[in-house]
């Protein structure tokens, strides 16, 4: 095996290189190089003296914070696998992945003190053990300084490293198993695919429980040795304040940040002339964001990725951020791209099919679940999930997801056409298309807006009529105050496709 091949040898190595230079700021606080390699070795020691074995998993449920790393880079040192949880994460969540995982220790921060707790209950097996030096309740902590070393363990390139739950926005969160070489891999492919520099300042303010905060952007700038200024959570306000105060140059953003952003008051004043861009992803990505933070000369950069995938998939390139508003991008560069039918005859190009991805990155098993896995990794390929086309550029454009496909009497409907069209209606403000049970069509087109308050439901209607085959007019148009979305911002349309409990 090679070096650098363990996760978090990376970040080692360049501590020895670099130990002065700020690695993470926090609360004002600079940690160098040198005291995050410090830490890591004080927190490998001690995770040890508790019993934590390699193979084992260690969860973390906390807000962003220094300690997160930390932890993370101790337990690759011994071998043991780490799982971040976010704080919003309910106790019953914790307890479903403690018990998934046969965990026997969590981590926790002062916040999630309680969670942890109520996940655990009267499980004697299971150690709560707090992130931060001291703790408040008595229970044993992490310290920031070893007077022993513990040496590291070089694991072998196919064990997991990381398992990461994925968001859950259509089902039950599954457990992605990541190995040491898919991350290393990973690692890589960013790097060839997003312009990282080793001056950067990189702002993560969205969870280090998800994949694109943690791997993409934290990781991958601190394997450059930029430094990573970490904010427990995103505010639009705050975050504005700190681009300017810190001379922040990147950053990852879901859409719904940029909005917030674009809203909030001082965002007109705000200087954001440090920023070379902004890696957007997570969901589609709107023209009109783009287009306003290109106005102030910051390239938005759309991204496509999955858990699964590490996350990296594909990205734009700085100079065509404000290209094509479908484009996710052009495939990164170790990853190969296919558009499939549904009987997986592949598809040329410009046609939409479900996309599968390979690659040397990807996870290749959901953890302990034999039926998930076998269904998305087939012969080598990730079947993702999500639909989309090749243009004749070799950009990815993604439509939706397989599971979002309505079928209404018979026949296909892919409900992004119709959202495209009705947003492009006057005073709309957002809007969804999900099928709803009905025992004659099997599915109904539903469309759930949320607009203006002089729009009326039947002159859209008339307007969707002309330009919509028959079969994909909306039968029903409902309005509503706002559409449900995740943490992260993502479309819950589970929770569209059944009806609102005031109308039923
Ligand atoms: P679950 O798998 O549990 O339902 P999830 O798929 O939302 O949750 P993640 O792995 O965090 O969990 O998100 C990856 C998904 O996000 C992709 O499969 C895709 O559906 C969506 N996504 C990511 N980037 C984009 C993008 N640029 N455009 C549209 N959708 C995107
Ligand atoms: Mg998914």
């Amino acid at each position: 095996q090679f070096p650098g091949l363990r996760y978090g040898e990376l970040v080692e190595r360049r501590a020895l290189r670099q130990p002065l230079r700020a690695a993470i700021i926090h609360e004002g606080a600079h940690i160098t190089y040198g005291e995050l390699l410090e830490r890591i070795h004080a927190a490998a020691a001690f995770l040890t003296t508790q019993g934590v074995r390699p193979g084992d998993r260690v969860v973390c449920v906390s807000e962003n914070r220094p300690e997160i790393l930390t932890a993370l880079y101790a337990c690759s040192r011994i071998g043991a696998v780490f799982t971040p949880i976010g704080i919003a994460a309910p106790a019953a969540d914790v307890k479903f992945i403690l018990r998934d995982l046969s965990a026997t220790t969590v981590l926790v921060s002062e916040r999630s003190v309680s969670t942890a707790l109520e996940a655990v209950g009267t499980d004697t097996e299971v150690s709560i053990i707090q992130l931060e030096a001291e703790s408040r309740h008595g229970l044993p902590s992490i310290p920031v300084k070893t007077a022993a070393k513990v040496g590291e363990i070089q694991p072998e390139a196919d064990s997991p490293a990381i398992i990461i739950y994925t968001s859950g926005t259509a089902g039950h969160p599954k457990g992605v198993v990541l190995t040491h070489s898919a991350l290393f891999f990973n690692g890589v492919n960013t790097l060839l695919g997003l312009d990282i520099a080793s001056d950067d300042v990189t702002l993560v303010n969205t969870p280090l429980s998800h994949i694109a905060a943690l791997n993409t952007l934290a990781v991958a700038t601190l394997h450059k040795g930029g430094s990573v200024v970490i904010d427990s959570k995103f505010d639009a306000i705050r975050c504005l304040e700190q681009i300017s105060e810190y001379g922040i140059t990147t950053m990852f953003a879901v859409p719904s940040m940029l909005t917030l952003m674009a809203q909030s008051p001082g965002f007109a004043q705000a200087d954001t002339s440090s920023l070379r861009w902004i890696l957007g992803g997570g969901a589609p990505m709107p023209p009109e964001l783009v287009a306003l933070w290109s106005a102030r000369s910051v390239p938005v950069l759309a991204s496509y990725g999955m858990t699964e995938a590490g996350p990296s998939i594909s990205f734009r390139r700085r100079t065509d951020a404000s290209g094509k508003a479908e484009s996710s991008g052009t495939p990164a560069l170790l990853t190969d791209v296919r558009i499939v039918s549904a009987d997986g005859t592949v598809l040329p190009t410009g046609e939409t099919g479900e996309i599968l991805v390979r690659g040397p990155h990807t996870a290749s098993t959901y953890w302990r679940d034999a039926k998930a896995t076998e269904a998305a990794f087939v012969d080598g390929w990730l079947i993702t999930g999500d639909r989309g086309l090749i243009d004749a550029d070799g950009d990815l454009c993604i439509t939706g997801r397989s599971k979002e496909i309505i079928i209404t009497g018979g026949e296909n409907v892919d409900p992004a056409e119709i959202e495209h069209l009705i947003a492009s209606y006057p005073g709309i403000l957002d809007a969804a298309v999900v099928g709803r049970p009905d025992p004659l069509w099997g599915e109904v087109i539903t469309a759930v807006i949320v607009s203006e308050s002089n729009v009326e439901l039947n002159e859209l209607q008339d307007y969707l009529r002309p330009h919509l085959a028959r079969f994909k007019l909306p039968r029903q148009i409902e309005r509503r105050e706002e559409l449900p979305r995740s943490p992260v911002g993502k479309l819950l349309r589970r929770e569209l496709s059944i009806l609102p409990p005031d109308n039923s």
